[in-house]
């Protein structure tokens, strides 16, 4: 057998001997590809040239074993994900083979909602929750008075405490001297005297029956209640997106409203996750207060009871008892349906792992591809439903050779995109619930677990971007000091000391994505947002290649205008800004004047002539080259010569700033530079009037413009005027680039 490391993205070495333990699992890291017949994982039989991911057993443990090893790990019960959130996961693996079956077309899959399918049902009360709440008055009765068993005991007591006096108390007496008060002329005066008591047993079997069944409901509870909290955050985050409200800008709060649906009213839904929840809590806090009786005390912790009840007189007779015996028998109904044979457990597993891959595989096609309500990044394909290991090609509208993209479903489940000119972005997705770690020495070992293994070159072109299955409400769960290393595309790491130049060197980037959080589509758009566009605006100023090719006379011309400098280093062309109407006019008649005097000097120099007349194109193709410069990243609105909606200006330093005024749009972008590690770094700044910002907490930029955002703002900055460098992680308005803002108005 061979393992596949997803996050290494390679097969890593498998320990020769026996039982050799794995550490650090996390849940959706490894698959075992097995190559011989004997593989089994938590005893299943696993199939000849198969690839399953390591799973947990029932008891959350790993085995792995082929006849020359054996290995086992155990996974930590916070990593996995509930069964309530494991189906919603393995639904979009079920969806993805179904339309893979009705050979439904790739479009067909990026219209489908990334949301918790059947929430209108998941938020209503569930019948066994109303049998629950019908028995609770019975529950009260039994505990406040329980049956139990009378038992008489013989005890040595003082006397003014005896009630009944024992059989054979006499004879006792006058044989233990040390007993007696003192003795009078009549006889003995008694200190102590052998008396009968009684004593009430709580502990049988049908209390057993009762407080076990009150520990069951209970864990119940506090899963359902979870459940429905999040469905309900959901739901509010829903309504916070459609009402107009000051604090997200309206482009993202359209797109969050088309991916819920136009015609799906959120309040109501809202109202109904209240009520259940309500319902919830209010049996639940009944139930905690019986946890404090007699009864509750009196039966031992360790007391089971089997599944199966006994019929016995008190569970059939007794009014009480018979209801408790008749929830009994409705929960083991619910839990029987609930439990898994070992073969089902890892079917299970494995469907859950396959359906978050399909669900992260969802996000990046929504993200990527026009749809009947989004443009996305306005690619489009008119493939079949990809599958695995297969390579698919995303075409843009201009239908350009160079602008086509490749998207790969890796045979292990990740996501690679490559372009010719983009490199390589690949999402590995894992399904270990990340921000569910309990303590801080957790988040730590885990992101150094990941920045070992995973592979960060730090290049542009090749990204790896790790999506964790996770809410941005579990997030905040986790100690402040970590949370913003859970969320960030590696480019807004704010190093800790703002006046220092002490530097993060925490780059790896890590998303949570879930179909209970609305964000998620926003998140991976935004990760592909920064590898598209921070690589094209990083191109400024364009190499042109023409040094050699550009008369000494024309290039004179260009650079007295500006429109081109000589590189103080290389010599190299640097092409500043499109040429503008003037440029143009100057060089078609300088060019033209010297084709002509070239063409006087006759044959000789008809090399020459031809050379000039190829300058011809020159202001065409250097339009081209800054069409992605000069291309509205949001409203998609084109530069034209003659047009006036989009500007642009060279502000030195190699930056630039381009502003499109097409209608409703107003967006900035371009270069600037980090006034601390003297690097230029690109940003999109939104047009319109900036959004009051109150919650600032980790992940806020999603919330308030999703993906039109390249730079991060800065935390502390209220005017959104300054950006954390992505090269260092200082924020901008650090004294220095201040000063380089200065000399900008
Ligand atoms: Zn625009
Ligand atoms: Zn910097």
């Amino acid at each position: 057998m061979k393992i596949w490391g997803r996050l290494q993205q390679k097969f890593v070495q498998v320990p020769s001997t026996s039982k050799e333990a794995i550490t650090d699992a996390l849940l959706g890291q490894w698959q075992v590809k097995s190559d011989n017949d004997g593989t089994k994982l938590n005893g299943i039989h696993v199939q000849k040239n198969t690839c399953n991911y390591l799973v947990p057993d029932a008891t959350k443990r790993l085995t792995l074993q082929d006849s020359k090893a054996t290995l086992t790990s155990k996974f930590p019960a916070w990593q996995i994900p509930v069964d309530s959130a494991a189906d919603s996961l393995g639904f979009f693996a079920k969806q993805h083979q179904q339309m893979l079956v009705k050979q439904s077309t790739w479009q067909d899959w990026a219209n489908l909602s990334p949301l918790v399918p059947e929430i209108a049902s998941a938020i209503q009360i569930e019948p066994l929750e109303k049998i629950i709440k019908d028995a609770i008055p019975h529950l009260e009765e039994i505990c406040h008075r329980p049956r139990s068993y009378l038992k008489m005991e013989t005890e040595k007591l003082p006397v003014a405490r005896v009630q009944r006096i024992a059989p054979h108390a006499i004879a006792y007496l006058t044989s233990h001297t040390e007993d007696w008060e003192c003795k009078t002329f009549r006889g003995i005066r008694p200190k102590n005297v052998l008396s009968l008591v009684r004593e009430e047993l709580l502990d049988i079997y049908e209390n057993r029956v009762t407080v076990r069944l009150i520990d069951h409901v209970l864990v119940y509870l506090r899963q359902r209640i979870r459940d429905v909290e999040k469905l309900k955050n959901e739901l509010e985050q829903v309504l916070n997106f459609s009402e107009v409200s000051q604090s997200i800008h309206w482009r993202n709060r359209e797109r969050i409203c088309h991916l819920w649906g136009e015609n799906f009213d959120a309040a109501p839904q809202l109202k109904v996750a209240e009520v259940t929840l309500d319902f919830l809590k209010l049996i639940k806090q009944k139930l905690l207060t019986l946890t404090d009786t007699d009864l509750y005390k009196a039966i031992p912790r360790s007391a089971e009871v089997e599944g199966t009840l006994r019929n016995t007189n008190i569970l059939i007779g007794d009014r009480h008892y018979r209801e408790i015996a008749k929830l009994w028998r409705e929960w083991s109904k619910w839990r029987s349906k609930r439990s898994k044979t070992a073969q089902q457990l890892f079917d299970f597993y494995q469907q859950t792992i396959n359906g978050f891959d399909a669900f992260c595989f969802l996000l990046c096609s929504k993200v990527l591809m026009k749809t009947d309500r989004d443009r996305g990044f306005g690619y489009s394909s008119d493939s079949a439903l990809p599958e695995r290991g297969q390579l698919y090609s995303l075409q843009q509208d201009s239908h350009k050779e160079s602008e086509t993209l490749n998207f790969r479903w890796l045979d292990d489940g990740s996501i690679q995109l490559e372009s010719e000119k983009l490199g390589i972005l690949k999402f590995i997705p894992l399904v270990a619930q990340l921000a569910e770690s309990p303590d801080e020495q957790t988040s730590e070992q885990i992101l150094k677990l990941l920045e070992s293994l995973v592979d960060q070159a730090d290049s542009p072109q090749h990204r790896t971007i790790i999506l964790y299955f996770g809410t941005a409400q579990d997030l905040s769960q986790i100690s402040p000091k970590f949370q913003r290393f859970f969320n960030t595309i590696g480019n807004d790491l704010l190093s800790s000391d703002l006046n220092s130049s002490s530097k993060s060197d925490r780059k790896l980037a890590l998303l949570p994505v879930s179909p209970f959080d609305i964000l998620s589509t926003e998140r991976v758009a935004r990760a592909i947002q920064w590898w598209i566009y921070s690589q094209k605006y990083s191109a400024y100023p364009i190499k042109n290649g023409l040094e050699s090719r550009l008369p000494d006379e024309l290039l004179r011309k260009l650079q007295q205008s500006g429109a081109m400098r000589q590189s103080s280093q290389n010599n190299q062309l640097l092409v500043m800004r499109p040429l503008s109407p003037d440029d143009r006019m100057i060089f078609n008649s300088n060019l033209h004047s010297m084709i002509k005097r070239e063409e006087a000097k006759g044959n000789s120099s008809r090399g020459e002539v031809v050379k000039l007349r190829q300058l011809k194109n020159l202001p065409e193709n250097i339009d081209r080259e800054f069409e992605s410069l000069l291309t509205c990243p949001t409203c998609q609105a084109k530069y034209s010569a003659t047009g006036f909606d989009i500007s642009f200006e060279n502000i030195g330093n190699d930056c630039f700033t381009a502003h499109c005024q097409h209608k409703q749009c107003g967006t900035n972008w371009g270069l600037q530079r980090c006034g601390q590690c003297q690097t230029n770094y690109p940003y999109i700044k939104l047009g319109g009037a900036n959004p009051e910002i109150s919650d600032r907490s980790v992940g806020w930029c999603d919330r308030v413009f999703g993906r039109d955002v390249l730079a991060v703002t800065c935390f502390a900055d209220n005017s959104l005027q300054f950006y954390i460098c992505s090269n260092c992680g200082s924020c901008g308005n650090s004294s220095q680039s201040s000063s380089y803002y200065c000399q900008r108005c």
